[in-house]
C-alpha cells in the first residue's frame, strides 16, 4: 500500500482505538458507580431493617407479660360470661391504650377470641374463632406464635405476637395475642425516593412503601404454598400476582442488578436484600441507579487521553529507534566505503612502491651495467696491449699498461667498495650508542693527510658528547663522503675553509659541513642525491657518495640535506640523541 494512503489509515486505527478504550472505560466506571451505590444502599437497608426490628422488639414481651396476668388467667379458666368478656374488653381497651399497640385479644384454648381491645368496632374479634390461623397452633403446640396476616375480620394487614397462657398446673388455657400494623412506618419510608419491601419466608410483599407493590410475589408460588396460604388466609383474598424480574447483573448474594416489569413500566433496579430474623422475613431495597454522567464521561476522556499519549509516545519511540538504526546503517556503510577506499589505496600505494622498486632496480642495473662495462672494456683492451708489448719483448712499456689497468681495478673496487657500505645491512639490534663528536674526530683522522696537503683550515666546533644510535663505521662513511666532496669543491679555490659543527637542536644533535668551495649549481640541486650522478670528471666521481650517504642517513631516522652559501655549500643532517653515557673515545 502506498505511503500516503496508508497515513489515514493509521489515523483512523488510533481514533478507532480512542473510541473503543473509551467505551471500555466507561463501561468500567459505570460498574464501578452501581458497585459503590449497591454497598451504599446496603448500608441504608440495615437502617431501615433497624427501624422494624427495634418496633417489633418493643412489643415482644408484651403477649408474655400479659399471660401472667391473674385475671386474664382466671378468666381463661372458666366459662365466660358477659360480665367478663366486657370486664376484659375495658382491661385489654386500656392495655392496648396505654402500650400504643394497635390490638390486643385474648384466644381460649380453642382460638375463640374471648376478649379484644378492639371489641367497640364493628370489626371486633370478639366471639370470632382463631383456632385456623398459625400464631395459636404454633403458641398452642411451642408457647409462642408469630405471623403476619391480613385481618380475617377487619382486612387490615398486621404482625401477630402470641404467646401461651397457662394455668397454674402449666396447662395451655389460651393465648394472648397482639396485633401491629405498620401504617406509620411504611408512611416514614414512603418519603424517601427508595422502594422499600417486606418480603415472607414465600417470597410474598407484604409492606410495601409504594401502592401496587403489596401482595405481588416475588417469584411464582408453588401449589403447596398456594394451599397453605388458602388454609390460614394469611392475605386473605388478595391474588398475589408474581412480579416479573430478569437479573441483568449480580454483585453478591444479596446485591443484584434487576430488570423489572411492573404495571407502570419496566425500570432497572439496583436490588439489595436483608435477611431478618428470627421473623424469617427479608427487607428489600430497591433503587433506580443513576450513575453521574460527568463522572462517565471524565472516565472516557481520561482513558481516550492515556490511549492516545501512549499512542503517540509509541510512535515517538518508533520513529527515535528507526532514525537511530539509519544513522547507524550510514555509518556503517561509510565505515565500509572508508575501508573500500584505505585497501584501494593501499593496493594502488603497493603497485606504485613496487613499481618505483622495479623502475630503481632498471635504472641501477642499466647505470651499474655502463659504469662496469667502461672499465671492463678499457681493460680488455689494455690486456691486449699488453701481450703485443710482451709479445714484441717490449717490457717497460709493458709496465706501463700494467698500471693503467691497475688504475681501473682500483676504480671497480671503489665503485663495489660504495656499493657494500649501501648493502651492509647493521642488525637493527646492534645500533649502538655513538658519540657523533668521535665519529667526526676518526674521519678527520683519516683524511688529515690530503688535509696537511691542500692547505685547507678547518673549523671544529663540536658539542662533546653528541650521543645518537647508529652504527660507527657508516656514519664514518657518511663523514668521509661529505668531507671528500667539500675538499673537492675547493680543490680550485683560493680560500679553503672546512667547519663542521654539532650542535643541540631540541632533542637532535645537527651535524653540518660548510665549505667554501665552488657551491652547487642551482640546475644541479636536485639531483645530487640520485645514484651516479656527478659533475666530476669522468674516472673522479662515480656520484654514489651522497646516494649512500643519504641513504644511511635516512635508515638511522634523519634526513640529509644540502644548501648553497654565498661562498660554499652546507650539507647538514640530524639524528635523535640517545641518553647520556659515559665518552668513548
Ligand atoms: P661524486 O663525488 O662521485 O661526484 P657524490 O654523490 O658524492 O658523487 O656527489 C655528487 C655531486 O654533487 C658531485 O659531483 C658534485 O657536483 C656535487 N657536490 C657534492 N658535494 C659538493 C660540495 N661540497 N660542493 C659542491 N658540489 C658538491
Amino acid at each position: 500500500m502506498p505511503r500516503a494512503a496508508r497515513l489515514p489509515l493509521y489515523v483512523l486505527l488510533i481514533l478507532a482505538g480512542a473510541v473503543i478504550v473509551a467505551t471500555l472505560a466507561m463501561h468500567q466506571a459505570q460498574r464501578h458507580s452501581l458497585e459503590d451505590e449497591a454497598a451504599r444502599a446496603q448500608d441504608q437497608l440495615s437502617l431501615y431493617a433497624n427501624t422494624l426490628q427495634t418496633l417489633i422488639e418493643r412489643y415482644r414481651a408484651l403477649p408474655a407479660v400479659l399471660a401472667l396476668d391473674p385475671e386474664l388467667r382466671a378468666a381463661l379458666r372458666g366459662p365466660v360470661g358477659a360480665e367478663t368478656t366486657q370486664a376484659l374488653n375495658l382491661k385489654l381497651e386500656q392495655i392496648n391504650g396505654a402500650a400504643q399497640s394497635s390490638t390486643l385479644e385474648l384466644l381460649d384454648r380453642d382460638g375463640l377470641a374471648i376478649g379484644a381491645s378492639n371489641w367497640k368496632l364493628p370489626s371486633s374479634y370478639v366471639g370470632h374463632n382463631y383456632g385456623f390461623r398459625p400464631y395459636f397452633t404454633q403458641t398452642k403446640a411451642t408457647g409462642v406464635g408469630r405471623f403476619y396476616a391480613v385481618g380475617v375480620t377487619s382486612g387490615i394487614p398486621g404482625y401477630f405476637l402470641a404467646n401461651a397462657v397457662r394455668d397454674d398446673a402449666g396447662l395451655f388455657i389460651g393465648a394472648m395475642v397482639v396485633k401491629l400494623e405498620f401504617p406509620d412506618l411504611e408512611h416514614t419510608w414512603a418519603q424517601g425516593d427508595d422502594l422499600l419491601l417486606v418480603s415472607d419466608a414465600k417470597g410474598v410483599v407484604f409492606i410495601a412503601n409504594q401502592p401496587g407493590w403489596r401482595y405481588r410475589s416475588l417469584h411464582p408460588l408453588s401449589d403447596q404454598d398456594r394451599t397453605e396460604l388458602g388454609s390460614t388466609r394469611q392475605y386473605d383474598k388478595q391474588p398475589l400476582t408474581p412480579l416479573t424480574q430478569e437479573p441483568l447483573r449480580t454483585f453478591n448474594d444479596s446485591s443484584h442488578l434487576s430488570r423489572v416489569v411492573a404495571p407502570e413500566g419496566t425500570t432497572d433496579y439496583l436490588w439489595q436484600s436483608l435477611p431478618l430474623q428470627p421473623e424469617g422475613w427479608t427487607l428489600h431495597l430497591l433503587r433506580k441507579p443513576q450513575p453521574a454522567p460527568e463522572d462517565l464521561r471524565n472516565a472516557a476522556l481520561a482513558a481516550a487521553g492515556t490511549w492516545l499519549t501512549l499512542v503517540f509516545l509509541g510512535l515517538f519511540l518508533y520513529q527515535r529507534w528507526r532514525l537511530a538504526r539509519m544513522r547507524q546503517r550510514s555509518r556503517e556503510e561509510l565505515e565500509q566505503l572508508v575501508e573500500a577506499r584505505t585497501r584501494d589505496l593501499r593496493t594502488a600505494q603497493d603497485g606504485l612502491v613496487q613499481s618505483t622498486k622495479l623502475a630503481a632496480l632498471g635504472q641501477m642495473s642499466a647505470a651499474l651495467a655502463h659504469e662496469i662495462n667502461q672499465p671492463l672494456t678499457a681493460q680488455r683492451m689494455q690486456l691486449a696491449t699488453l701481450r703485443l708489448l710482451l709479445d714484441h719483448g717490449r717490457v717497460d712499456d709493458a709496465y706501463k699498461a700494467l698500471t693503467l689497468l691497475d688504475q681501473q681495478l682500483t676504480r671497480m673496487a671503489a665503485l663495489t667498495g660504495h656499493l657494500k657500505t649501501f648493502a651492509r645491512k647493521s642488525p637493527s639490534g646492534l645500533r649502538e650508542r655513538v658519540d657523533l663528536a668521535c665519529v667526526v674526530d676518526q674521519a678527520m683522522l683519516l683524511l688529515d693527510a690530503r688535509i696537511r696537503e691542500e692547505r685547507v683550515s678547518c673549523v671544529l666546533d663540536l658539542t662533546r658528547p653528541a650521543w645518537v644510535r647508529g652504527d660507527a663505521i657508516r656514519l664514518e662513511q657518511v663523514l668521509i663522503n661529505l668531507l671528500r666532496n667539500a675538499l673537492d669543491a675547493m680543490r680550485e679555490q683560493p680560500l679553503k675553509r672546512l667547519e663542521i659543527r654539532i650542535d643541540a637542536e631540541g632533542d637532535h644533535w645537527r651535524l653540518s659541513v660548510v665549505d667554501s668551495g665552488s657551491g652547487i649549481a642551482e640546475a644541479h640541486l636536485a639531483n645530487i642525491f640520485d645514484p651516479f650522478f656527478t659533475t666530476k670528471p669522468v674516472g673522479d666521481g662515480l656520484g654514489l657518495g651522497l646516494a649512500v650517504s643519504y641513504a644511511i642517513v635516512h635508515e638511522l631516522g634523519g634526513r640529509l640535506s644540502a644548501e648553497n652559501l654565498a661562498n660554499g655549500a652546507r650539507f647538514f643532517f640530524c639524528l635523535t640523541q640517545a641518553p647520556e653515557a659515559e665518552p668513548l673515545c
